[in-house]
């Protein structure tokens, strides 16, 4: 199927590595040029490059925290008016609620709620006068379910899902479409860090853990980057201009509710 994407740019966040590489290169694939970003420059950079070799797009790359002001400034001037954005960073750390103080939840809503905030504000006049747009959130399936370590993931996701719900109504007439994409269990190094700290935890291997929580999942495995990136540039496509203002969970039917 020909997603109508060719010659299109894209913003993608937090993009070097795990599902936000996933969206750049399934919207490559489709001869989307892209503005890339993550903090660790030589990562990056890497990515990019196999992008660039794979798919003979252009890839440009802002590398820097995404939480802050310059690097927010820059992806959107790297790109000019962008047709696509899709926001993501890395998830905040695990722990108990007694852990966390005023500075850790303004930390955690800085990265997974205002920085996208910021960054639909930045790119929606543009798309406005275009009469198109895109733009994906990648959220967490704890939005539908919350899980009990992620407490900051669980809040400041739940304030950006709840803004996006009138966001997306609001924009809809001018061609803009804005949907948050649910990942439940995926094969990163996010996951990684988890399995491991959960095997510290409870003084066992990783592997054992790993092979536990595959086994809960209805599919027995989990999800990887490449299935969320084509889900994302779906949502992206020409095609999809009717689906807005959703929360689409990608879990392997981790969650269990009828509706
Ligand atoms: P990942 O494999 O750890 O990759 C995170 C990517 O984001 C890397 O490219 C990383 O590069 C970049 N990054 C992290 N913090 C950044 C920042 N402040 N500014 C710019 N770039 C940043 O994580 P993932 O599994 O793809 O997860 C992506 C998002 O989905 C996270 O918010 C995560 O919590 C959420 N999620 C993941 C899962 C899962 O099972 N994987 C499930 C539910 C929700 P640098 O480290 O070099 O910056």
């Amino acid at each position: 199927m020909d997603l109508g994407l060719k010659g299109k740019r894209a913003i993608v966040c937090a993009s070097s590595r795990g599902l936000g590489k996933g969206c750049a290169e399934a919207l490559a694939a489709e001869g989307v040029d892209l503005v890339l970003n993550g903090r660790t420059p030589g990562t990056l950079e890497a990515t990019a490059e196999a992008i660039r070799a794979a798919h003979g797009v252009s890839v440009e790359t802002v590398p820097g925290d995404i939480a802050t002001d310059d690097v927010q400034a820059r992806l959107v001037e790297a790109v000019g008016t962008p047709h696509i954005l899709v926001n993501n960073a890395g998830g905040p750390p695990p722990g108990d609620y007694t852990d966390w103080d005023r500075a850790d939840w303004q930390a955690a809503l800085d990265a997974n709620m205002l920085t996208p905030i910021m960054l639909m504000k930045a790119v929606l006049p543009g798309m406005i006068d275009r009469g198109w747009g895109r733009i994906v959130n990648i959220t967490s399936g704890a939005v539908k379910a919350p899980i009990p370590v992620l407490g900051l993931s669980n809040g400041a996701r739940a304030g950006l899902t709840g803004f996006v719900a009138g966001l997306s109504r609001q924009v809809a007439k001018d061609g803009v479409t804005i949907n948050n994409l649910l990942p439940g269990p995926f094969d990163t190094d996010r996951i990684a860090q988890t399995l491991e700290g959960a095997a510290r935890a409870q003084g066992r291997t990783v592997d054992e853990i790993k092979e536990e929580r595959k086994a809960q999942n209805p599919t027995r495995r989990f999800g990887e980057a490449d299935e969320f990136g084509a889900y994302c540039a779906f949502l992206c496509s020409r095609q999809a201009g009717y689906v807005t203002g959703q929360n689409l969970l990608m879990d392997g039917g981790a969650y269990p509710g009828t509706l």
